[in-house]
Formats: C-alpha cells, structure tokens, sequence
C-alpha cells in the first residue's frame, strides 16, 4: 500500500464524527495524488462540525468522475448555514481537484482523451499513454 492510500484509509478514524458510517465501503476511488486535498477537506469539515454537536455527518462515496472529485454524504440535523459551509467546502474542493494531478499531486490539467477525462500534469499523462 502507497503512503498516500494509507493516509486516505485513515481518516475515517481520525476523523469519525465526518464519517460517521465508518468506512467507505469502496474505500477512496481516485488516485494518491488528492490525498492532500481530501484530508485538507475533512480537517476542515471536522473543525465546522465543532459549533453544532447534534449533527452528524456520514460520507457516504469518494471517487474521481470527468476527471474531477466527487464527495458524496449526508447531514443530518445540521443547521441550514451549517449546511451551507460544508457545501462550500465540498465545492472548492472539487473544484480545485481540476488543478491536481490525481496521480502525484502536482498542477494539472483536466482534459479529456478519447472520451476520456482526467486530471493529469504532464509527465504522468506522458506516462499514461
Ligand atoms: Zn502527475
């Protein structure tokens, strides 16, 4: 297992009140090279989820789709503005996965191949081909 994925798997127990249905049951479907962005993500979703005790939060996929993330859950109980920044959160996240070379985190591209999307830099794109 890659360091990366290993610090991807470990977040659902780092942070358990963010993936409060425990782990994902097809764990992180997307490459080594968002990890960075994704525990970014939850570390601030966890701090937000401080201010209201009640909600919980369950996520439910993770995965790359058109060569994007995608983060997929659920809130129950929460707020509308807690809601609202959580959203925001997931937003900008998935938006800035548009920059990251999933495969080893550096600046990238989405572009599509063959019908194909990813998100690539240069050299691992080479490498893909
Ligand atoms: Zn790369």
């Amino acid at each position: 297992m890659t360091e990366g994925r290993a610090r991807l798997d470990a977040l659902p127990t780092i942070y358990p009140r963010v993936f409060s249905n425990g782990a994902l049951p097809w764990g992180f479907e997307h490459g080594d090279g968002w990890c960075e962005l994704i525990e970014a993500l939850c570390a601030h979703i966890n701090t937000v989820l401080h201010d209201e005790p009640d909600t919980s939060m369950a996520v439910r996929q993770v995965k790359e789709k058109f060569g994007t993330l995608r983060f997929y859950y659920r809130l129950y109980g929460a707020s509308d503005a807690m809601a609202k920044l959580i959203g925001a959160a997931v937003d900008r996240a998935e938006e800035a996965s548009g920059q990251i070379c999933e495969r080893c985190a550096r600046s990238a591209k989405v572009q599509t191949n063959a019908g194909w999307w990813s998100t690539l830099c240069p050299r691992c794109r080479a490498d893909s081909t």
